[in-house]
């Protein structure tokens, strides 16, 4: 349910209605906008009585809402929710009209790989640094990533270049270790590991959720209410492809996912178009599609050797490939 309060109510007001409401054992998730106030009662609201509320004088309107996402509701909240990523002079914005690239090999390899990535991305415009320390593999017997030694050289080339780092977290158990990561991502295999999205909602940390191989949109937005609902409100919602029958690309790019999430909820969308394709050569065409769509952000692989990468060489961009793309989606970004 959620209500609306008319513009020029007093903070005494909100609290005594807030108060009263959290007495009735819901939960108030409580959305300032510009002109006006929107409180989004959470839990069962059965016991509200809808005439009763809605008769109050600082009450503009009520409706109860079917969908069971509330935090992530743009009802809720209609402002675009911007995140914020790193720190100081290096701080990146996401959502709300500001855009970045996120670009970097699939999985940290060595120092020389990772840093010599960084610095090149950097050049070319990507505003984050991605790289895989702990690695979901299909095989048990492919690499898994370095681990501990993969976030420390992490560490390193955010040192050499200023770049906030964005990595894979596959287990609560590993949350110590990823305290001085900018930006948790959680990956696809991991979108419903609902444990592990309770713990991250319980920190202060922006955590970039990727939708599962096979996941529904009203999914990938519980998933996020997760998060949300446990207090960290920093999510970044990624479309990453999902399974269909044509193998030809490693996924299907669900292109319709931006718009549609968009509308549904508030936090940013990017699009992650290496994992979505499989192909280095499909990256460009789909990441100025995702950008023309209106993504506020891209997800892009890139490595300084593809062929010999250790993860998903077929579609890593190498540095120059990725500067023409940077480019050419910075100039498309002019027009939208
Ligand atoms: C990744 O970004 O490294 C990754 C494994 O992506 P996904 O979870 O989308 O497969
Ligand atoms: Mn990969």
């Amino acid at each position: 349910m959620i209500a609306v309060l008319k513009q020029g109510v007093t903070e005494a007001q909100k609290q005594n209605l807030i108060n009263w409401l959290k007495s009735l054992n819901l939960g108030v998730h409580v959305s300032e906008g510009e002109y006006q106030t929107v409180l989004g009662l959470i839990g069962d609201t059965s016991k509200v009585d809808i005439d009763l509320l809605s008769g109050l004088d600082i009450i503009d309107n009520v409706t109860r809402i079917s969908e069971p996402f509330k935090c992530a509701n743009r009802r809720f909240h209609p402002q675009d929710t911007v995140v914020e990523i790193g720190s100081g002079d290096n701080k990146v914005k996401i959502g709300g009209g500001n855009f970045a690239i996120i670009a970097g090999p699939c999985s940290v390899e060595s120092e020389s790989q990772i840093i010599e990535v960084a610095k090149a991305v950097k050049a070319s415009g990507a505003t984050l640094l991605r790289g895989g320390a702990f690695k979901p593999r299909t095989s048990p017997y492919d690499f898994q990533g370095l681990h501990g030694e993969g976030l420390e050289l992490l560490r390193k080339a955010r040192e050499a270049t200023g770049l906030p780092i964005v990595t894979e977290i596959m287990s609560a158990a590993h949350l110590d270790m990823f305290m001085d990561v900018d930006l948790i991502q959680v990956g696809a295999r991991n979108m419903q590991n609902f444990e592990l999205l309770k713990e991250l909602g319980k920190i202060n940390k922006p955590i970039l959720l990727k939708r599962g191989l096979a996941n529904t949109l009203k999914e990938l937005l519980m998933s996020a209410e997760y998060i949300m609902s446990e207090g960290n409100e920093n999510v970044i919602l990624c479309e990453r492809g999902i399974r269909s029958f044509d193998t030809y690309t490693r996924n299907v790019l669900d292109l319709s996912a931006i718009p549609v999430l968009q509308e549904l909820t508030h936090l940013p969308v990017i699009v992650d178009p290496s994992h979505a394709t499989g192909k280095s050569r499909l990256v460009k065409p789909m990441s100025l599609a995702a950008t023309a769509a209106g993504a506020a952000g891209l997800i892009i692989e890139v490595h300084n050797d593809p062929i010999h990468a250790l993860c998903d060489g077929a579609q890593s961009l190498t540095p120059e490939q990725f500067d023409d793309v940077a480019r050419k989606v910075f100039q498309l970004r002019e027009f939208i």
